[in-house]
């Protein structure tokens, strides 16, 4: 494999396997935390852009997601740690939420 096919477009995730990593992520969420709720939304907003956002690619390579926000216009590269707004804030984020998820479903999708 070369460097430019680590690269993956996320709109070519299996769907089945996005769903059931984004159910048991929000199972995990300490609703006794006071960020519970906006982890909540950033994991639905995750899922709604991986889907549907044809601006967002995982590098395998770095394990960073590469994604155009549509709304600020600007592009983020998420792992871990992110350039947004709410990051800065920290407050979570549907970039950090997405990076993740996406780790998680192309783990899965290698077995
Ligand atoms: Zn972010």
């Amino acid at each position: 494999m070369n460097t430019t096919e680590t690269t993956i477009n996320t709109n070519t995730l299996d769907r089945e396997v996005l769903g059931a990593v984004a159910a048991e992520s929000l199972a995990k969420i300490d609703p006794a935390r006071a960020d519970a709720k906006r982890w909540t939304k950033a994991i639905a907003k995750a899922v709604i852009a991986i889907e549907n956002n044809p601006f967002m690619s995982y590098d395998a390579a770095t394990h960073s997601l590469l994604i155009l926000s549509e709304q600020s216009g600007e592009i983020y590269t998420a792992n871990g740690v992110c350039q947004c707004r709410a990051f800065q804030l920290g407050q979570p984020c549907y970039h950090r939420c997405a990076a993740r998820l996406v780790a998680i479903c192309l783990e899965r999708m290698a077995r």
